[in-house]
């Protein structure tokens, strides 16, 4: 395998499926069956997944909840998600842990850097989950963050694209896909990989991202056995 440990970050939209809203059945079990195949193989995960299929902060305002408290409510949805893909990886066989920046211990170890760390080396998947327990952050900065703390050698975005575009390909039909690109070249050209809190503290700690196509069936092992499958941001 090309990379020893790896962080993986779903967004919660992904496990909609082709639904509105909340988990799809099927996207949740595949996910689980592409995470166990890069565990049988030796590799190290830890997950970071979104809660935007069940609530997003920025959205409560406009129902009259202010901020802070609709951050909070996000970081309890991606915690059902966590349970979710916790519960679906078991049912498969794999070990795993979730640990919780809020502290919730009937149902969560609290996030403790030293110990996520060995739980990785026994072979256990660990899922990050309530985001990095702060208003104003996304799940996205949760998996920088987590990334960096567990000396992961990448960072794995799975989305439904396929990686980093010229333009959005889902506007302009002439948008090419990038195979590589550096960091400043993705800073240069405006080009959207993460939000800024989250890409600058991949920049600035040297952890190279890989957007790919998450619900392609084997794209996540293919991406651990160094094959180019989506983009890769490096230096
Ligand atoms: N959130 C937060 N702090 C964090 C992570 C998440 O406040 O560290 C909240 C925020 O309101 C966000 C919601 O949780 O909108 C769900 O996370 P996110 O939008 O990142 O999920 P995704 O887009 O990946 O599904």
């Amino acid at each position: 395998m090309k990379y020893k440990r790896v962080l993986l970050k779903l967004s919660g939209e992904a496990l909609m499926g082709e639904k509105q809203f909340g988990i799809d059945n099927d996207r949740l079990k595949q996910y689980a069956y592409e995470i166990k195949a890069i565990v049988d193989a030796g590799v190290e995960t830890a997950i970071v997944i979104g809660g935007g299929n069940i609530f997003r902060g920025v959205q409560a305002e406009k129902g009259g909840i202010e901020r802070t408290q609709g951050d909070y409510m996000g970081m309890l949805a991606t915690m059902i998600n966590a349970m979710a893909l916790q519960a679906a990886l078991e049912h498969i066989e794999v070990d795993t842990r979730l640990q919780s920046a809020i502290e919730m211990k009937q149902i969560a170890e609290p996030f403790i850097r030293r110990k996520a760390i060995r739980h990785l080396e026994k072979g256990r998947v660990v899922i990050f989950g309530a985001g990095t327990g702060n208003p104003f952050f996304t799940t996205d900065s949760a998996a920088s963050l987590r990334a960096i703390e567990i000396d992961a050698d990448v960072i794995l975005k799975g989305t439904r694209v396929d990686g980093i575009y010229t333009a959005d390909p889902e506007k302009d039909p002439s948008a090419t896909r990038y195979s590589k690109i550096t960091f400043d070249e993705v800073f240069q050209k405006g080009l959207k990989v993460m939000d800024m809190t989250a890409f600058t503290l991949c920049n600035e700690n040297k952890l190279p991202i890989i957007v790919f196509d998450m619900n392609k069936p084997g794209n996540l092992l293919r991406v651990m056995e160094g094959e180019e499958v989506g983009t890769i941001v490096e230096f």
